[in-house]
């Protein structure tokens, strides 16, 4: 098959075995890319029509007891000043969030256990209680199937855990021995079968990733099932054992965009902050690609560049409202507009 012939039967099936999903990502030339993402735009605008959905952020600590060595909050490095926010901080957020139009927040931090399972219950009740019209959104890594339940018991609609890789030999050349790729994919199932919206992904270009690897990724997801599907490119961290690998390119992670849309065609796809870091218009791009979300940051201005799991990384001196004006007027431009909305996965509440 032509990789025109395979983009059509990927936009056709929905699927497409392993092999072909590597030929695909490998053979890809720039007319091939062109009908991709056509035909993902196609695909995205008949679900979501030109609406983008807004998530808004809140980076509420940067502590973390794990030390995967792509990341710049792990634990390991010392050159980063730690900060956790206070439940009155995060809620301030919340507020400032809700009335710019949010009405999804993302809670998301490193393994920070100073923060109780209880402390994390009250919040989530609390923004329930506030707010009865937003999503709750975890985003904490990994713990054990009471406490996610306890969580979804208090409120939480949704939980962010990308699986980063679906091989186990690269999980393990990403992390040290004390994680283990099988509790981290138990943790999605667990997840879903609390009946959690679930958003999984992983980094485009991350060390040691091969296509192969590529295609394991979206085949897992294919069983998996995923609400959300969260990618975005690998960027080097200076502080961390792999601050001299390549990152991620933008050709390759908006060449996945287009294939997950058309392998997911309802999927939640965010053009992510790591994609607008590595270039200008990276998240126009990833709209344009097949992508449906936009997650600005909502964190206090202060803290933000504290959060850095990747180098320069954007806004982190903006206001939560310019970013959500800015955001504004870069999808405008495109010819997308954002919506006030909740935007949970089509048919789910
Ligand atoms: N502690 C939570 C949140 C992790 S941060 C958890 O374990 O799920 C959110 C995501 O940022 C990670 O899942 C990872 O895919 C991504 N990330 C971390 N370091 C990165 C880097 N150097 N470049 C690009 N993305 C990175």
């Amino acid at each position: 098959m032509t990789v025109a012939e395979l983009i059509e039967t990927l936009q056709k099936n929905t699927v497409l075995t392993k092999d072909e999903y590597i030929a695909l990502i490998e053979n890809a030339q720039e007319a091939d890319r062109n009908l991709l993402f056509e035909k993902a735009r196609t695909v995205r605008e008949q679900y979501y029509q030109k609406d983008v959905y807004i998530r808004g952020l809140i980076e509420f600590t940067n502590y973390c007891k794990n030390n995967c060595y792509y990341c710049g909050i792990r634990c390991q490095n010392h050159a980063v000043e730690r900060y956790r926010l206070l439940p009155d901080e995060i809620l301030a957020c919340v507020e400032e969030g809700y009335e710019l139009g949010f009405r999804t927040f993302v809670l998301q931090g490193g393994e920070d256990l100073q923060y109780s399972v209880k402390d994390i219950g009250r919040l989530i009740c609390e923004i329930k209680k506030r707010h009865s019209d937003c999503a709750v959104t975890l985003s904490v890594g990994e713990r054990e199937h009471n406490v996610y339940q306890y969580w979804f018991d208090c409120g939480a609609d949704r939980y962010l855990l990308r699986h980063e890789t679906a091989t186990k030999e690269h999980y393990e050349k990403l992390h040290p021995d004390d994680l283990s790729f099988e509790h981290r994919i138990n943790c999605l199932y667990d997840l879903k079968e609390i009946g959690y919206q679930v958003g999984a992904g992983f980094m485009v270009g991350s060390p040691y990733q091969t296509t192969e690897y590529l295609a394991n990724d979206i085949l897992f997801l294919k069983k998996l099932q995923p609400h959300m599907i969260g990618i975005g490119p690998f960027i080097p961290q200076k502080d961390s054992p792999f601050a001299n690998m390549p990152g991620g390119t933008l050709e390759q992670t908006l060449l996945l965009l287009g294939i997950l849309r058309l392998s997911f065609p309802k999927v939640l796809l965010p053009a992510t902050t790591a994609l607008g870091t590595i270039h200008p218009q990276g998240r126009e791009q990833g709209i344009l690609a097949g992508a449906n979300v936009v997650m600005p940051n909502l964190s206090p201005v202060g803290v933000r560049e504290k959060y850095q799991l990747y180098d320069n990384k954007i806004c982190t001196g903006d206001e939560s409202a310019q970013c959500r004006q800015c955001l504004e007027n870069r999808m405008q431009s495109i010819g997308y507009h954002i919506v006030v909305s909740r935007g949970d996965y089509p048919g789910i509440k």
